[in-house]
């Protein structure tokens, strides 16, 4: 199976590293230098002491990908449109187009030029850092849970055979309609943590052990909750709250992604997280006044990058 990764980041190079085991993967990426690094020495994927160098075809340029059966992407939000306009070149009918994104409004960039019958989104509880170019650093243990689903309720034989060779590949992974309730509740701890860490300069464990940031963090989660159920996505406010804390106490020095973004005076990825889950609020008159706060916090911090006081 021809595979290619569309973004090959921190989780982009993670997952065509480890599909590189079972398939014909082609990283595309804007980077130039990571790029050229891993077609120089190979593509280094370590965690902790242990390191690996795996051969992987890479490209800067769209039109080398050639045409594949499945392409992931895994850009950050922001640059969605410009990677999805390159990658066309390398899709065509029969292509499963997959992200595994954080957020909402991926799925919607995609139906922008692609048929609704070859999407497909989920989520995976990977996690992995850039450490330099030719080099990402695994952050979790192996094999966690990786989920999709169809954008048309309809699984394919092309997404059944994609799901298959991911699990040669050693991926824990599975095609389910569940996804949609595991997505909301990576919302919850995306949007609480990601930018509560973000404005308050905290890691994970002091967000959620100091009292003050830890009653916004609840007021984040109930509101998320509320627009949830109100989609039929059934996480209550506790069963949310329970989550999230269970996903802190395993990661107490973790900087969530938003945390790293706003200290490198990058574009964060709000628009897909409280301001996503607050235009879904709209909808059915739910009120968001926490969401609204931070994300305006967030987008103020963004115009101030090169004006800050101290
Ligand atoms: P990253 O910034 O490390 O990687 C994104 C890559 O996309 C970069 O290498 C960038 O050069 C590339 N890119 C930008 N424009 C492009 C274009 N037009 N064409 C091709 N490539 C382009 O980001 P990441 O941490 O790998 O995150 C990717 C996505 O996965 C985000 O939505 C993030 O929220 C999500 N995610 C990240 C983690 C994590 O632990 N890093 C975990 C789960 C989900």
């Amino acid at each position: 199976m021809k595979i290619a990764i569309i973004g090959a980041g921190a989780m982009g190079s993670l997952f065509g590293g480890i599909l590189a085991g079972s398939a014909d993967v082609c990283l595309y990426d804007v980077n130039e230098a990571h790029i050229s690094e891993i077609n120089k020495n190979g593509l280094l994927m370590s965690r902790g002491e242990e390191k690996r160098y795996v051969k992987v075809r890479a490209t800067t340029n769209p039109e080398e990908i050639g045409t594949v059966d499945a392409a992931i992407f895994f850009t950050k939000y922001t640059f969605m449109d410009s990677a999805l306009k390159d990658a066309l070149a390398c899709i065509k009918e029969h292509t499963v187009v997959l992200t595994l994104q954080n957020g909402l409004g991926c799925m919607d960039i995609l139906k922008k030029e692609i048929p609704e019958n070859q999407i497909y989104y989920g989520l995976t509880a990977y996690t992995s850092d850039m450490k330099g170019p030719g080099h990402i650093e695994l952050t979790t243990k192996e094999n966690v849970g990786t989920y999709f689903w169809a954008a048309d309720d309809q699984v394919s034989e092309e997404a059944r055979e994609l799901e298959k060779v991911m699990q040669k590949a050693g991926f824990n992974i599975q095609i389910t309609k569940d996804v949609n309730e595991k997505i909301w509740r990576k919302l919850m701890v995306n949007c609480s943590e990601n930018t509560l860490c973000a404005i308050l300069r905290l890691r994970v464990g002091q967000l959620v052990n100091t009292q003050e940031s830890f009653e916004i963090l609840k007021r984040i989660i109930n509101e998320i909750s509320d627009v949830a159920l109100a989609k039929g996505i059934m996480i209550s406010r506790e069963e949310g709250l329970k989550y999230v804390m269970e996903v802190s106490q395993a990661v107490e020095h973790h900087l969530p992604s938003m945390a790293l973004d706003v200290m490198k005076k990058r574009k964060t990825e709000i628009m897909c997280l409280n301001e996503a889950v607050i235009e879904e609020a709209k909808k059915y008159g739910i009120e968001t006044p926490a969401l609204e706060i931070t994300a305006q916090m967030i987008r103020a911090i963004e115009k101030n990058y090169e004006g800050q006081a101290f």
